[in-house]
């Protein structure tokens, strides 16, 4: 090891796929003492040229330091590498995807074997790790006090943000983003099939379209100050039933240009529903507690 890397805290990485990888290179880069135990011993080599020290174990890497971190498959994954591991008076971060029961289990089996625990929800593709500007950032949600203490180390490949004590806050918003990111694909899929074989190059088209999602993203806010106050009938700029209506317009649109209207008829289909549930002169608000029935 050399000198330079001892003077920063040291990061024991379970774990060295795409993600795994991209974390590890950027501690690395940073100069902290990184030792790595992937499953695939030969996926961890590489790293031994830029500074890592390689354990033949899980249990041998957990037993390097005091922060150990896990970004495995699933949550699966973790319990089986770490069966064998000693995590007493250690700090466990779990930045493996996962599921809020999931990371609650987690954080409660962790606490059985004497360790703190934070779980983490990575809001990043491996490129945008340790780019100061990507816009990546890894959700935290359970012990604040491991936060607090290894903020600075956490804060090397990806920004921090608290999401509560609930070990499951983080899992909870990383996958109410996603699923909102699903759902704006599916209409950017819907709407590449629209126009596939129109006039306008489709590299033009994107240009309009991502400006439009842009534009109308901002309509969140309005939504939240909605769902907080229980009022869902004041400044309303397009009520329910003329939207209803113009979706009329889309479904004949995608019959015209021999498009399935799979991907957006479910969310249609809803606020029809809402409208003859006499909320026409609402926006889409109400939709959301009509989900949760
Ligand atoms: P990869 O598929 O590239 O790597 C999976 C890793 O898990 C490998 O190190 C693999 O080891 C290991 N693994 C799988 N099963 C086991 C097991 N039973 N025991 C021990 N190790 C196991 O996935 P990523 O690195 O891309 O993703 C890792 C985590 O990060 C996932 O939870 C993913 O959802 C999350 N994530 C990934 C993002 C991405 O864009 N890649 C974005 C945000 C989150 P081996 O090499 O031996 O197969």
């Amino acid at each position: 090891m050399d000198t330079n890397r001892t003077s920063k805290p040291h990061v024991s990485l379970l774990g060295l796929g795409a993600m795994g990888t991209a974390l590890a290179k950027t501690w690395l880069a940073a100069g902290h003492p990184v030792t790595v135990w992937n499953r695939t011993a030969a996926r961890a080599e590489p790293l031994a040229a830029e500074g890592a020290r390689i354990a033949a174990t899980a249990a041998e890497a957990a037993a390097a330091g005091r922060l150990v971190v896990t970004c495995l498959l699933d949550d699966a994954s973790v319990g089986e590498a770490l069966a064998a591991a000693d995590l007493a008076g250690k700090d466990l971060v779990d930045l493996t995807t996962g599921d809020p029961e999931q990371a609650r289990a987690r954080e409660a089996w962790a606490h059985a074997r004497g360790a703190r625990f934070l779980s983490g929800g990575i809001m990043a593709t491996p490129p945008m790790i340790g780019v100061p500007d990507s816009g990546g950032y890894v959700f935290y949600s359970g012990s604040e006090e491991v936060l607090a203490e290894h903020r600075e180390t956490l804060a090397v490949p990806a920004g921090t943000t608290y999401a509560g004590t609930d070990a499951g806050a983080a899992a909870l918003y990383d996958v109410a983003l996603l699923s909102a990111m699903n759902g704006m694909s599916a209409g950017i899929t819907h709407a590449f099939a629209l126009v596939r074989e129109a006039e306008m190059p489709l590299k033009d088209f994107a240009v309009l379209l991502t400006d439009w999602l842009t534009a109308i993203a901002p309509a969140g806010h309005g939504t939240a100050e909605q769902l907080e106050s229980g009022v869902h009938d004041t400044n309303v700029a397009s009520n329910l039933a003329m939207q209803v209506t113009a979706n009329a317009t889309l479904l004949r649109t995608a019959g015209q240009q021999g498009v399935d209207p799979v991907l957006i008829a479910p969310y249609l289909d809803l606020m029809a529903r809402h409208v003859a549930e006499g909320h026409g002169d609402e926006d889409g608000t109400g939709m959301v507690d009509m989900l949760r029935r």
